[in-house]
């Protein structure tokens, strides 16, 4: 028997909260749960830190979905407890849309696909307003234990980690970080009018925008229409300009190879190298890593220097800008996210610890690597952003869902559960 077939192989079984813990739950425990229904049978138990089970930070943002609204529940098995939901229409809209979403119309979405599992679960499958700080996995006690940032703990067979992505304060951006904005703050709908006012604040001295991927083209966006507002409202009152520094030419997607070699425009755009940029299964040109929709739109603008009050800085580091960020009232980080987890030990020995610079790697089927070496206990749901070498091959995690529902299933027949 392998290691990891003799996971859940213990005859005597001390009793345990759940069968299955999953830590977080936004957009990627929910719609991984509606695709394999099959899995509710077990007891599963969700621990979610913020007051809703469903939309995680989708909630968050007021912009528009860089993806179209179908590919979010393209895995979608509308059986069992879901079929209600096929006839929701804030769900089927979005299922079936074949353009981006604003992100409030996807996060209603999965609020009603959350709430449909918290009602399949009951009240004890779910617990809302939870932070786990710590995952320990024992694979002699066949155990994983859950510890609360209220300073209990709970114990389960196996632990799914689903906990999304966050911003770093990027060590480029040290000297300024007092003024530094995250660019997740920027598009926040939480954090609009605290924006606004200190676009009011910066009297004139420019917002510089650090980096030119779909993040930084968001808080642009949102940057130009808060600028707008304080124009209409404070007639002749000193407004930001808004520089955005990129460190190298951008990548725009393009549905072929053909149709990037006539379109691309140097200067503009990073020539793609049709070895490595065109996904082998759509033909597609940086299928993951491209601006596209909106995003490409505005940067061509911004790139063209049709954007009023926006303009292109190049820099291939930081540092090359540096009187910019100096000058600057305002700064927007932009440069990238990193996954977010809680505290993992494993037989006692923490393995990764929550700040670790280090990625939170997983198997193909989403068992955690530890060292290299396929855990047992514990799996990661797509925590980390795409790695940079996979971003533009569609093959990507495209069965992750059902091989991680496929592998978590079998641990469970091979334990006679
Ligand atoms: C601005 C923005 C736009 C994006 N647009 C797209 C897009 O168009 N298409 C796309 O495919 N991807 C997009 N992404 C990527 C996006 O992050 C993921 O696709 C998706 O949100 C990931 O789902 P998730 O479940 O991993 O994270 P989330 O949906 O954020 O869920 C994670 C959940 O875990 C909870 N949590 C975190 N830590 C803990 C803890 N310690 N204890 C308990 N609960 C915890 C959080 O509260 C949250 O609810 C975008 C990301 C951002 C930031």
């Amino acid at each position: 028997m392998t290691g990891r077939q003799l996971t859940l192989a213990t005859t005597t079984r001390p009793t345990l909260d759940s069968d299955i813990a999953f830590i977080g739950g936004g957009f990627r425990t929910t719609t991984f749960l509606a695709s394999a229904p099959a899995l509710l049978l077990r007891r599963v138990r969700v621990y979610e830190r913020g007051t809703t089970m469903g939309p995680g930070g989708f909630a968050r943002y007021g912009i528009t979905t860089t993806s179209i609204g179908s590919r979010f529940f393209k895995h979608l098995d509308l059986s069992g407890p879901f079929v209600p939901r096929g006839r929701s229409s804030a769900l089927t809209d979005v299922a079936r849309a074949e353009q981006p979403v604003a992100m409030d119309r996807l996060a209603t979405a999965l609020t009603t696909l959350g709430r449909t599992l918290q009602d399949a679960l009951g009240a004890d499958g779910v617990r809302l307003g939870s932070t786990v700080v710590a995952v320990h996995a024992d694979r002699d006690r066949h155990r994983v234990d859950v510890r609360l940032a209220d300073g209990s703990t709970e114990s389960g067979r196996h632990a799914v980690l689903a906990t999304g992505r966050t911003e770093r304060a990027h060590p480029e951006l040290a000297c300024w970080r007092p003024k530094v904005l995250l660019s997740g703050t920027v598009i926040s709908t939480a954090h609009r009018s605290e924006t606004k006012d200190r676009l009011l604040a910066a009297g004139g001295r420019p917002v510089v925008v650090a980096g030119s991927s779909h993040s930084a083209m968001s808080a642009l966006q949102i940057l130009l229409d808060l600028r707008a507002e304080l124009r209409a409202e404070h007639p002749g009152a000193p407004l930001p300009s808004v520089q955005v520094v990129r460190r190298g030419p951008a990548r725009l997607m393009y549905d072929s190879a053909d149709l990037a070699r006539c379109g691309q425009v140097p200067g503009r755009e990073r020539p793609f190298d049709p070895a490595s940029d065109v996904c082998p299964t759509t033909g597609i040109v940086y299928r993951d890593s491209g601006l596209r929709h909106r995003s490409r739109a505005l940067y061509c603008a911004l790139w063209a220097g049709e954007l009023p009050g926006a303009t292109l800085v190049d820099a291939p580091v930081i540092a090359v800008a540096a009187d910019r960020f100096e000058e600057a009232a305002l700064v927007v980080q932009a440069l990238g996210y990193h996954g977010q987890a809680p505290d993992l030990y494993v037989d006692g020995a923490l393995v990764r610890p929550g700040d670790s610079p280090d990625r939170l790697l997983a198997d193909d089927d989403g068992a955690l690597l530890v060292n290299g070496v396929a855990h047992p206990l514990l799996s990661v749901l797509r925590v980390e952003p795409t790695p940079l070498d996979r971003r533009d091959n569609t093959a990507y995690a495209s069965d992750l869902y059902q091989r991680l529902a496929e592998r978590l299933a079998a641990q469970f027949v091979e334990a006679g559960a």
